[in-house]
């Protein structure tokens, strides 16, 4: 195999390079540093002239002067999304963390407001620019090349999943846009064969797996390549091997983060996690999850991503949290790249804890998932209240096929897996397929319910 074959999907025999920005993702950890530092140098400055939020936040922390070196950037606080809410309300409709005249601003996208009223991100010409080539290379790096023919579920709307639309265009790749939600049109358009990959979230996927598992369907067309998004899932094993069997085809992931760039981390056809891919313009730390001391990025380590943004003009924002707690798996990888690379393992505001024990549910899902073709795969864990400690036996929904939620033996065989797993007793409620929502955009692992 020549260095090419690696890292490209099955049966692509193009000559095309598999790794669009070769200079940068195949670069030693040494020259990164000195390429991020470099941007650091003139953002640091820039931030401290031109953001009233930052610059106020940096002198309140005793951080003074127009030079601080990215070694010493643990010296700044951290920033998190509530934290940024108010610089949007002191100085809307940009707020006080906006950088450029706001006729510089060119793009403007909405937050989902899951957690309160929407917030904007506005971009730049060059930030447009920066989000197009950072996604580029993530979905260039799963294997999307010019010859793919890529259906999306991505909205255009208001979100920033929509900027994938302009990476597509850049990767000069065939792009078929269905609305999200829209399954008549999904399916059509696979067993038609427009298209050979499907960009959806892992809960549509797994759908369309149910779905044609059950009517003993015809494989979806030419469709050979799924890249999942938008929630965790293609990176736990028992879900993705039930979507690449019955579809046939090979499942990567991607992931990003709104307020940094919407596809930052792209997994590779190696199948050993996702890819940073934002060298040269996003700088990642990892941190403790519990105490937020800096943690090395590490085959192994688990912890809470930090981004700050090196070259963002419109709203850069400091040592992000990101809120994804996440183990990394490598760095060199088969495929050529340098960059290191992760799987999520939950979002920091799904864990709870039982009897001191930290528990994200994707480790629930994990388990759930052994149990098909009984259950669809779906669950969801069921809290009272903020608190964040549950004491056992922990209530936890499973959807199952056929609707028969009655059977006694499949509740206590998962209650049995998850006590010998994750060494906590739950309460199982099997619920009718579907109960989630029918295409499972976006699954909610847990649910507030008094
Ligand atoms: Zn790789």
């Amino acid at each position: 195999m020549t260095p090419h074959e690696l890292g490209r999907l099955a049966g692509d025999a193009c000559d095309r390079d598999p790794i669009w920005d070769r200079d940068v993702e195949t670069e030693t950890p040494e020259a990164a540093f000195v390429r991020a530092a470099a941007a650091w140098d003139e953002q640091f400055p820039y931030l401290m002239e031109r953001s009233g939020f930052y610059s106020r936040r940096f002198r309140e922390a005793g951080v003074t002067g127009d030079r601080l070196s990215l070694k010493d950037i643990a010296r700044l606080p951290f920033s998190s999304k509530a934290e940024l809410k108010p610089a949007i309300d002191e100085a809307p409709p940009f707020g006080s963390n906006l950088c450029v005249t706001p006729g510089r601003v060119k793009r403007v996208y909405q937050t989902s407001g899951t957690t309160g009223a929407p917030s904007v991100l506005a971009l730049s010409k060059a930030d447009i620019e920066t989000w197009t080539q950072i996604g580029t290379r993530t979905y260039f790096a799963t294997g999307i090349h010019d010859h793919s023919s890529v259906l999306t579920t991505f909205g255009a709307g208001p979100f920033v999943a929509g900027h994938t639309h302009f990476v597509l265009s850049r990767v000069g790749c065939r792009s078929v846009p269905v609305a999200p939600g829209d399954t008549d049109r999904v399916v059509f358009g696979l067993k038609s064969g427009l298209a050979d990959t499907l960009l959806s979230t892992p809960s549509f996927a797994q759908y369309l797996a149910n779905k044609l598992e059950k009517s003993d369907g015809k494989p979806m067309g030419q469709l050979t390549h799924i890249v999942t998004g938008g929630e965790p899932g293609g990176g736990i094993p028992a879900i993705r091997d039930h979507i690449q069997q019955v579809l046939g085809v090979t499942v990567t992931e991607v992931m990003g983060i709104g307020d940094i760039a919407p596809s930052l981390f792209g997994e590779c056809p190696q199948q050993q996690g996702m890819h940073f891919c934002g060298g040269g313009h996003v700088w990642v730390e990892l941190v403790d999850p519990d105490s937020r001391e800096p943690m090395v990025i590490e085959p192994g380590a688990v912890g809470e991503l930090v981004y700050t943004h090196l070259t963002r003009e419109a709203m850069p924002v400091v040592r992000f949290l990101g809120g994804d707690i996440v183990r990394i798996e490598g760095s060199a990888c088969e495929c050529g790249r340098t960059t290191f690379r992760m799987r999520v393992i939950g979002r920091r505001d799904d864990m709870f804890i039982v009897r001191g024990v930290n528990v994200y549910p994707s480790a629930i899902l994990a388990v759930v998932g052994e149990f098909r073709p009984r259950v669809t795969g779906r669950a969801r864990v069921i809290r009272n209240g903020a608190d964040v400690s549950i004491m056992p036996p922990v209530p936890i929904e499973i959807e199952v096929k056929g609707g028969d939620v009655g059977d006694a033996r499949l509740k206590a065989d998962i209650e049995d897996a998850i006590h010998r797993t994750l060494v906590f007793r739950a309460k199982v409620d099997l619920v009718p397929e579907q109960s989630f929502g029918e295409s499972g955009y976006k699954t909610r692992l847990t649910v507030n319910r008094p």
